[in-house]
């Protein structure tokens, strides 16, 4: 039985690279993209599916979860890597449309589709959620005046990604007692269009730890936030 995983926004940057990394492990791996032209330039050239999926259109979700049902009748993975920022910015000048408008996609969205799917991944023998977070999104981390990013300030973002911590949480203790794993993963810090193209890794390094909690045998963690490096603190 063939591994099924939907990734959202595999148009490009860390998205893609899983799309294209779990392809390689045998894995069907479903391009979701909010631009289906962009979703059909990123999924052809690699043989890859792919799907119409805005994650901040309800109807839009219902739509993409129907035709992974309608293609496949079940889900064992779900990327939820989508992830918009504006830059940073501190607490004092930053607008509050510009915190609603970060939480759609990365927090509203993620909400969305998991709900939306988990039906299907429950027909998985072994469904995995993985959530695309932060380092920023860590508290611990942002705390400690020693670490590099203590400068950094960025509410909307930093915010949105502990909101996702605390939703991976939320998730595998409600899916304690099944087979699906929930965790949140930070890439790392990656050359990609979200950083304009600065960055430590390659897209593929950074989408490789995604993958690794994407294909976890049965006695793998739930409720846990890694990074390649390791666990790293809330
Ligand atoms: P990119 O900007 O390269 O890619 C973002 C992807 O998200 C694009 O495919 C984009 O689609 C898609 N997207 C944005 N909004 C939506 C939406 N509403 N619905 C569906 N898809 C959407 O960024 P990265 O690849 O770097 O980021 C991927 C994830 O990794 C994000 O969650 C980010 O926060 C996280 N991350 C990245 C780090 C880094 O250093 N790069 C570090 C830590 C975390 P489109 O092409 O249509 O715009």
């Amino acid at each position: 039985m063939t591994t099924v995983a939907l990734i959202t926004g595999a148009t490009r940057g860390i998205g893609h690279a899983c799309a294209r990394l779990l392809a390689e492990h045998g894995v069907t791996a479903v391009i979701g993209a909010r631009d289906p032209a962009a979703g059909r330039a990123a999924a052809e050239p690699h043989g890859l599916p792919h799907v119409r999926l805005d994650v901040t259109d309800p109807a839009g979700v219902r739509a993409a979860v129907e035709w992974v049902e309608r293609e496949f009748g079940r889900l064992d993975v779900l990327v939820n890597n989508a992830g918009i920022t504006f830059g940073d910015s501190p607490p004092s000048t930053t607008a509050v449309q510009e915190v609603r408008q970060v939480y759609e996609t990365n927090v509203f969205g993620v909400v969305e589709v998991t709900n939306a799917v988990l039906p299907l991944l429950r027909r998985s023998p072994a469904g995995r959620v993985v959530n695309v977070s932060s380092e920023r999104g860590s508290i611990g981390r942002a705390l400690d005046r020693t670490h590099p990013l203590w400068p950094m300030v960025n509410l909307a973002y930093s915010s949105s990604k502990a909101a996702l911590n605390m939703i991976t949480v939320s998730y595998a203790k409600e899916l304690w007692d099944t087979p699906i794993k929930v965790n949140a993963v930070d890439p790392g810090w990656v050359k990609t269009d979200i950083n304009h193209g600065a960055g430590m890794k390659t897209a593929e390094e950074g989408a490789a730890p995604i993958v690794r909690m994407a294909l976890l045998g049965p006695d793998g963690p739930t409720g846990t936030f890694v990074q390649d490096e390791g666990p790293l603190p809330w």
